[in-house]
């Protein structure tokens, strides 16, 4: 066995964020341009190579994934990528296994993939969340819709994952607006953690 990450403070790193891909079906303002140009697929590791780096890390101690991208549910087959992961989740505490599997989305395809995610044996997801009006979600993600990421939240829930709201404060973007997103919150109609 290797020997276990520790970072500068001599504690040991059991957590790793694993980005499938650099792509996205959104351009957030504070993130893309509108007119991006991506990774050549070819310099991107493919799946087989993505569960080998997880196992690497495994070894090394990691005990907890975060499936991240860009947007990881755009990346073709991403579906057959989380079912293989599935094997690496173990009993809590097993040696050499993972505790959680999670992701990070902007929601746009969760619907589509929230069944599947559960039977990936993904517990909980995070999903970016910046405003709850519509059109000014749309002027900030550029392309995105608003009800289809709520969509996404609720086929989520309704499958049984957790849903934990990211939120990128901006001032004068959606600083009018923390009140609603914190109600929503407060009130369960957008968090179930
Ligand atoms: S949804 Fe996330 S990855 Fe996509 S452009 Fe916005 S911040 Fe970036």
């Amino acid at each position: 066995m290797l020997s276990p990450f520790m970072d500068p403070a001599g504690r040991r790193i059991s957590y790793l964020r694993l980005s499938v891909t650099d792509r996205c079906d959104m351009r957030c303002l504070y993130c893309m341009s509108e007119n991006m140009t991506f990774l050549p697929r070819d310099d991107v590791l493919d799946y087989d190579e993505l569960l080998r780096l997880a196992r690497v890390f495994m070894h090394q101690g990691v005990r907890r994934l975060r499936i991240t991208g860009g947007e990881p549910l755009v990346r073709k087959d991403i579906g057959h990528f989380l079912l293989a992961l599935r094997p690496l989740l173990g009993q809590a505490d097993e040696p050499g296994r993972l505790d959680e599997i999670t992701l990070t989305t902007n929601g746009s395809r969760l619907a589509e993939f929230a069944e599947l995610l559960v039977r990936a044996g993904v517990r909980r997801v995070n999903v970016s969340l910046d405003t709850l009006d519509p059109e000014r979600f749309t002027q900030l993600t550029r392309r995105g819709r608003l009800a289809t990421t709520l969509d996404g939240i609720r086929a989520a829930r309704e499958a049984g994952l957790a849903v934990r709201i990211n939120t990128v404060a901006m001032a004068g973007g959606n600083d009018t607006e923390f009140d609603d997103l914190l109600d929503g919150v407060e009130k369960s109609e957008l968090i179930c953690a």
